[in-house]
């Protein structure tokens, strides 16, 4: 998605880089387009914030050594 935050993360217990479960929270505003038969499309929807509130290594089994890591620019 479009403004996404590109954040890595690193186990640093097991050195894994590609296999998290991630835990987020999000405020998404969207355009809710109801025909007249009462039947939804969501049109649009922005993401107004985004938390992450936890990052578990799927390795480990938890989130104690995972450390983000943000590219550089
Ligand atoms: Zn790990």
């Amino acid at each position: 998605m479009e403004g996404a935050i590109q954040v890595r993360y690193r186990c640093s217990g097991c050195g894994n880089l590609t296999r998290f479960d991630v835990t987020t929270t999000s405020t998404v505003r969207s355009f809710n387009h109801y025909s007249v038969g009462g039947e939804l499309v969501v049109e649009d929807a922005e993401v107004l914030s985004e938390r992450v509130d936890e990052v578990v290594c799927r390795w480990c089994g938890t989130g104690t050594a995972v450390e983000a890591v943000t590219p550089p620019s």
